[in-house]
Formats: structure tokens, C-alpha cells, sequence
């Protein structure tokens, strides 16, 4: 048996555990604050391996931003990661080998492998959060392009309203799709639309509202709050269809914080009735918060063994 030590690092928090070739848990999930400071991080990168470097037999970083092709380096910025994160060669970090993965790549691992898309050899996975991440897994293999950041599907340009997106262009499909993206859709609707005159939330400022404001008042039956979702979930369907029909997969897989706020099989039908391409299963993920940490452990078994 093999024993991997796998970390997912987040902007918030950086998670750990020693997982096996099979993806299951040897060990208990330890938590971290992540350090804002890069030194400090790179510190804590190596008394974690230090810890664990005599018994394991290789380390994998699951992490946000786009990863080089080799799988040694961070490449993209990632504002929420201290400043120096991309000068980080992970490769030195061990004298065991060490494997990074973009954290949207390994989660879709993991469902290609052990979850929601298990035995779809073409499979995409969506991941709405703060932003929208995705991992393309096409004939069995990830997909990673020339440098190494296929998949990054929410920067996918749609035709849509003129919205800024974080990165400073306008209308890429994560600007909408995410939960940035319906907390803007709520803003613009209260600002513009009557019907914001009836909602109960009506005496706050639209610039307060929130995602989960928008999500309990779908559930307290709030029309405003229906029709900021419904353009919310619009947006979010175009964008998939795009990729199906570009991708021609077996499965779609919604995963992130926002996920579980969508009636797949309503999805699903939607979708089936726009794709010029065969049918597709709309599921949702079911590897849970730690996706990202199996998934980069068996990638990275994949590509030491
Ligand atoms: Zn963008």
C-alpha cells in the first residue's frame, strides 16, 4: 500500500491527510489557517512534510490557481495566496517526489474516479464558488493543454450583459455564473427591477444582499428572490451547454458551495433540449469537501508509480 500525504491549499484554510493509491482516509483531516505571509507558508509546506516524510511515499498539493505543465509550479495569480506563491518550486519542497494540481483538476478527478462521474470516461466538473472552476477529463486523461491550464472554464467569454469580472475583463461566464455573480445579479435586479418593491428585502440596500439571501428567499417563496435565481441559473446553463456541445461528454458534475442549490435533473432536461451533441447526465458531485485532496493523491500515484 501506498501512502501519499495530499494538501489542499486554500485562501482561507490549508487541509491535510494521508490518503492510499485507493483514495481512502489512513489518517484524520488536520485543519490550518492559511499563513498570509509567503514564508511562513513555504515554513508550515515543510514541517507538514517533515512530519510525515520517513513513512510516505510521495506528497500532493491540491491548490487554487493554474498550474505549469509539469506539475511543479503555481502559474496564474491567486489573490487570496500570499504574493511569491508562484515562485514556489513544489518539486524542492521534499526528497520525495511532490505533485501539484490545480484544486478544480483534482476534484474532477476524484469524481471521475471514485464519485458522481465514475465510469464516464468524458466528463466535465463545475465547481460554482467564489468563482467558477473546472476540471475536463476527455477519453480517460485530464485535460491540460500547452501550458498546462485547460479547464479553466469560468473565463469562458459568454454574450452577456457587460459585467467586470474580478480578473478586469468583461463577461466571462464565471462573472454570472458564480456566487459573485448572483450576489451581482441580485444588486442589478433590485436596482432596475419593480419587482424588487415587493420582496422582503426590500428595505435593504441592494449592495447588501447576499447570495444566501437570495437562496433562503427562493425557499420563503420571494418572487424578487425567484428571479434573481432563475437569471442566476440561466447563465449558469449557458454556459454548460457551451461546454457539452464542445466537449460532446457523457456527464456534467455541479460541485462547490453553490452546487447544491441546483435541481440537476431539471438541469439536465434543459440542457438535453438545447445540445446539438448526444445526450447528457447532469449529476451532482458526491466527494465532499476533500475531492480536491484525492484527487491530486491519485494523480499524483498516476504519475509516480
Ligand atoms: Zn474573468
Amino acid at each position: 500500500m501506498k501512502k501519499i500525504l495530499a494538501i489542499d491549499v486554500g485562501g482561507t484554510k490549508l487541509i491535510y491527510a494521508l490518503i492510499n493509491e485507493k483514495g481512502e482516509f489512513l489518517t484524520g483531516v488536520n485543519r490550518i489557517p492559511t499563513p498570509k505571509n509567503i514564508e511562513e507558508l513555504k515554513s508550515l509546506f515543510k514541517k507538514i512534510i517533515l512530519e510525515n516524510e520517513q513513512e510516505i511515499d510521495m506528497t500532493a498539493f491540491a491548490t487554487a490557481g493554474a498550474v505549469n505543465i509539469t506539475n511543479t509550479a503555481v502559474k496564474s495569480s491567486t489573490p487570496n495566496l500570499p504574493v511569491g506563491y508562484n515562485n514556489i518550486d513544489f518539486s524542492q519542497l521534499s526528497i520525495k517526489p511532490v505533485y501539484v494540481e490545480n484544486d478544480a483538476n483534482a476534484a474532477a478527478w476524484a469524481e471521475y474516479k471514485l464519485g458522481a462521474a465514475k465510469g464516464d470516461d468524458n466528463t466535465i466538473t463545475v465547481t460554482l464558488g467564489t468563482g467558477v472552476g473546472g476540471g475536463i477529463i476527455i477519453e480517460g486523461k485530464l485535460l491540460r493543454g500547452k501550458s498546462g491550464r485547460a479547464g479553466e472554464v469560468g473565463s469562458m467569454k459568454i454574450n452577456g450583459r457587460g459585467r467586470i469580472c474580478t480578473c478586469g475583463r468583461k463577461d466571462c461566464w464565471e462573472s454570472y455564473a458564480s456566487g459573485t455573480g448572483l450576489k451581482k445579479t441580485a444588486y442589478e435586479t433590485a436596482l432596475y427591477d419593480e419587482i424588487f418593491n415587493e420582496s422582503i428585502y426590500k428595505n435593504k440596500k441592494p449592495e447588501e444582499i447576499t447570495t444566501y439571501d437570495i437562496i433562503d428567499g427562493v425557499n420563503f417563496n420571494d418572487e424578487y428572490s425567484k428571479k434573481v435565481f432563475e437569471i442566476w441559473k440561466k447563465d449558469l446553463i449557458t454556459g454548460l451547454i457551451n461546454l457539452v456541445d464542445i466537449f460532446d461528454t457523457e456527464s456534467i458534475i455541479i460541485s462547490g458551495g453553490l452546487g447544491k442549490f441546483i435541481n440537476a435533473s431539471e438541469a439536465q432536461e434543459v440542457i438535453n433540449s438545447e445540445i446539438v451533441t448526444g445526450e447528457v447526465k447532469v449529476r451532482l458531485a458526491n466527494m465532499g469537501n476533500y475531492a480536491g485532496m484525492i484527487g491530486a493523491a491519485l494523480l499524483a500515484y498516476e504519475k509516480f508509480s
